[in-house]
């Protein structure tokens, strides 16, 4: 508990320079206020990371400014304009339909981060829907994009979760929640496509020098500072798409509205991280087609920042051919670079420290093997990290993980002809493997029992146990062992569900 003398008034220090660009920007909308808060929770160590008060903000006049019944003094609360591609289909606008950005702060390193209420109530964006969110989702996002953070991978973070006595009316009637949730910034691929489309170049000039300005600093001084901010683009989204595939991470709603021009995974919807490993998976229910299953990601990535490269063009150059050539030329390095770090995850998941020829092929093979039998992805990884470099040692924890054991034997037969080339002891590949392998991800059975225990039951214990794994999923936590266990047949999740 904080004293007297420490206790700050709950409220937020806002700037929000989002504001300071032209008015077709977004909204001036104040978020609608809601019955009952309650809040859920908070999140201490991002609290304090935004240099943020968590005792101010559990207090009750903090609740009421999460859940949107209290606007912070002097802010003056947005609705984002965005368009983008659902599915490859062209939707000219969309926007935060039901998130209100209060503003934004700077954190204690210096980053400033936007503060979004998701849930908040309507905007001018709202179309047919009721501006709210439900518990389900809003929980689901707070666990996993938590646990992408504990992965080490950017993402948007939760701040804090608020029930707002108010139902929210879906498939069925359940409790509403606002979820807290911070962001480098909300501007998306589809917020530059939202002007390019209705041919206002100005203000897509007016969005591209803010972004490098709050972004990408550094190349503000490039002779084409443009097409430098496309390449930095592609180069992070490149390594992004890399570290979800490292951990089994499928978005399940690629579309250009929820990609981050920051490089950050954002909008948690039907998204999932795979049990067993097969390379065409897909959770998601609305994604019929597997337009984003896991091994396509790669490449709708690529297809998104092409979307984001074409919104650049009158930017890029005066003539449209030279302007066409700059965003191919930018667009050039996506393979390559996800290449390259895709490749250098995938000799680090198999604890290589060098680089040999056959690397590639040697985990390729692993995962076609894991395919074929089913192997549980997170587990394989962090198991082999324990199996010896010389044959002495027990590999049953890892081939047991294979329908037939013997199409694992195989391939560690080579695995280990390549550690000979290692310098490494065993110990050494050891810590670096499980420092890259992680024992615990939010498994979708455990995310859904922890949803399903604390609506029918109030009982918010199940994800208070899985929130902390996730801060530290590298380590091992024995008392939580079963929650690095894959699902039993029963417990399998074969579809997740957008449930806005
Ligand atoms: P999402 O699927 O969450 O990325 O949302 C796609 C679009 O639908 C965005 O413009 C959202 O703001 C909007 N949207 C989603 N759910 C709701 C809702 N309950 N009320 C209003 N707009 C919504
Ligand atoms: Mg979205």
């Amino acid at each position: 508990m904080s004293t007297a003398e420490t206790a700050r008034p709950a409220t937020l220090t806002l700037d929000n320079s989002y504001l300071r660009l032209p008015e077709g920007f977004y909204a001036k909308v104040a978020p609608t206020p809601v019955a009952e808060p309650k809040l859920i929770r908070i999140n201490r160590p991002l609290a304090a990371e935004l240099g943020l008060d968590a005792d101010a903000l559990a207090s009750p006049e903090g609740v009421e400014m999460l859940a949107g019944n209290r606007v912070p003094d002097g802010a003056e609360p947005l609705a984002l304009a965005y368009a983008g591609h659902q599915f490859g289909n062209f939707v000219p606008s969309l926007g935060d339909g039901r998130a209100v950005l209060l503003g934004e702060l700077i954190d204690r390193t210096g980053r400033r981060r936007d503060v979004q209420l998701k849930g908040a109530g309507l905007t001018p964006f709202s179309r047919a829907g009721d501006g709210r969110a439900s518990i389900g989702p809003v929980m689901r996002e707070y666990l996993v994009s938590e646990g992408m953070a504990g992965l080490g991978i950017e993402t948007t973070r939760a701040l804090a979760m608020v029930a707002t006595g108010q139902p929210v009316y879906r498939q069925q009637v359940e409790p509403g929640a606002v979820l807290t949730r911070i962001a480098a910034s909300h501007v998306r691929v589809g917020t530059f496509e939202y002007f390019y489309r209705r041919g206002d170049h100005d203000s897509v000039r007016a969005l591209a020098d803010y972004v490098i300005e709050r972004h990408y600093p550094e190349i503000a001084d490039q002779d084409n500072p443009y097409a430098a901010l496309l390449t930095e683009v592609v180069t992070r989204t490149a390594d992004l798409v890399a570290d979800w595939l490292g951990v089994g991470f499928i978005h399940g709603v690629m579309n250009t509205d929820n990609v981050s021009i920051a490089g950050e995974t954002m909008d948690y919807g039907p998204c999932a991280f795979m049990d067993s490993y097969h390379p065409a998976t897909v959770y998601s229910s609305i994604d019929v087609q597997g337009r984003y299953a896991y091994n396509q990601q790669p490449r709708v990535a690529h297809w998104n920042l092409a979307q984001f490269a074409q919104s650049l063009l009158p930017l890029l150059a005066a003539d449209e051919d030279e302007a066409m050539e700059v965003a191919r030329a930018a667009l050039d390095h996506y393979a390559p670079r996800f290449e390259e770090t895709y490749h250098a995850l995938l000799r680090r998941k198999l604890g290589l420290a060098t680089e040999g020829e056959g690397d590639v092929d040697l985990a390729m093979d692993l995962l076609k093997r894991m395919a074929e039998q089913r192997a549980d992805f997170t587990l394989t990884f962090r198991r082999l990290a324990d199996l010896q470099r010389d044959d002495t040692g027990n590999d049953e924890t890892v081939r047991t993980l294979f329908e037939d054991p013997s199409a694992f034997d195989a391939w560690a037969e080579k695995w280990r002809e390549r550690l000979v080339a290692e310098d490494s002891d065993d110990d050494t590949r050891r810590t670096a493997m499980r420092a890259t392998n992680p024992a615990y991800i939010p498994r979708n059975h455990r995310v859904e029992q922890a949803i399903s225990a604390a609506m029918r039951e109030d009982d918010f214990t199940p994800m208070e146990r899985l929130l902390e794994v996730l801060a530290s999923p590298f380590e091992d936590h024995p008392e939580h062992a079963d929650l690095a266990k894959p699902p039993k047949p029963e417990e399998v999740v074969q579809r997740t569900f957008c449930g806005t």
